[in-house]
């Protein structure tokens, strides 16, 4: 299994399919001047599948997520899902998408077996997602929402950053438009991620902000469940049964409990987001290394993995690898 010095056992894999993306979300990427990865940097649909295999059937990960960037942009992504679910033992199968698309593929990634997807969306607003996004995209999210419901992808999850003086003021009117559309609302703090380097600690909307936002409107119960190895802290609206999340990276971080590990879309594993190491993974299996070595030095990178993500450190160094190239 991937254990590390703290006695954490990651059973959960995040792997980036792509670093580019259709959006330009500003907390994400700059307007333009990223570069992407060259095509012979990423790893294959075969070498993708083969290291999910590995992390599946030799070191004990039950759930992978696709991501990127845009997933939804791999045009291998319904065979790498159906490669995926055919892996035994069987590990769940979600996808962190824009949406974009989603309309068109959420039947055909559900045939090949994706369980789950988690839609980013940050407002109910065309033109405030137009600011947000730098694109007009807002009804093909809509509409693939709606077709990653109609083919029960569920429970359809709903990510949101609020951003000060763009959405900050709609957490109350995203979660009335999401628990009418039987979406489960999550906000994520804004973490500094961004290629730009522009995030600013004084600047984000904290936990705190959004829950006091919600509760101008609604009643907020801490769910009893335990939060577990789940990022998100959850409440109950007006008593439930609708559910309201917060992640809460910077000010209320979960280290402690996380089961996470990370592969690029360049075959590089990381142990946090936030790490400033990384193991090539790539060179080794280009270079004919076998399955019980590639496992081995996946366990040896784990056995690495530092105790926090250091963001409440004041010497905290962003790292150098944005959101968009390490898989959010
Ligand atoms: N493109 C897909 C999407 O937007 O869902 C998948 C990749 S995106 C990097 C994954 C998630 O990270 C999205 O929910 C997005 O809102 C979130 N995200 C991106 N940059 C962020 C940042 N600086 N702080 C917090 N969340 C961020
Ligand atoms: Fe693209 Fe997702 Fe980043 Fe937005 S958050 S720019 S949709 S990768």
């Amino acid at each position: 299994m991937l254990l590390d010095t703290y006695g954490r056992i990651a059973t959960d894999l995040r792997v980036s399919l792509t670093d580019r993306c259709n959006l330009r979300c500003t907390y994400c990427m700059p307007e333009e001047g990223l570069s992407w990865l060259a095509k012979p940097e990423l790893l294959t649909d075969d070498e993708i599948v083969r290291l999910v295999g590995i992390a599946v059937t030799r070191l004990g990960v039950t759930e992978v997520r696709f991501t990127g960037g845009e997933p939804l942009l791999r045009r291998g992504l319904v065979s790498i899902v159906e490669r995926c679910a055919a892996l035994a033992p069987r590990p769940k199968l979600s996808l962190t998408t824009n949406g974009i698309g989603l309309e068109r593929t959420a039947g055909a990634l559900r045939a090949a077996g994706l369980d789950r997807v988690n839609v980013s969306l940050d407002t109910t607003d065309p033109e405030v997602f137009a600011r947000i996004t730098r694109r007009r995209r807002h009804e093909d999210v809509l509409r693939g929402l709606a077709a990653a419901k109609a083919e029960g992808l569920a429970p359809v999850k709903v990510n949101a950053v609020l951003m000060p003086g763009l959405n900050d003021t709609e957490a109350p009117g995203l979660l009335a438009w999401a628990m009418a559309q039987d979406y489960e609302l999550r906000f994520i703090e804004q973490m500094p991620l961004d290629a730009q380097h522009g995030w600013q600690r004084t600047q984000m909307i904290t936990a705190g902000d959004i829950l006091e936002s919600l509760r101008t409107r609604y009643t907020l119960t801490p769910e009893e469940e335990r939060r577990g190895a789940a990022p998100a802290e959850r409440w109950l609206v007006d008593g439930g049964p609708h559910r309201v999340g917060v992640i809460a990276s910077v000010t209320r971080p979960f280290c402690r409990a996380c089961d996470r590990t990370r592969l690029t879309a360049d075959g590089q594993v990381r142990t946090c987001l936030f790490a400033r190491e990384e193991s090539d993974l790539r060179g080794a299996l280009r270079a004919g290394v076998d399955d019980a070595e590639l496992a081995e030095r996946w366990r040896v990178a784990m056995w690495g993995k530092k105790a926090g993500s250091g963001l409440d450190d004041p010497s905290f160094v962003q790292p150098q690898r944005p959101m968009s190239a390490i898989g959010g």
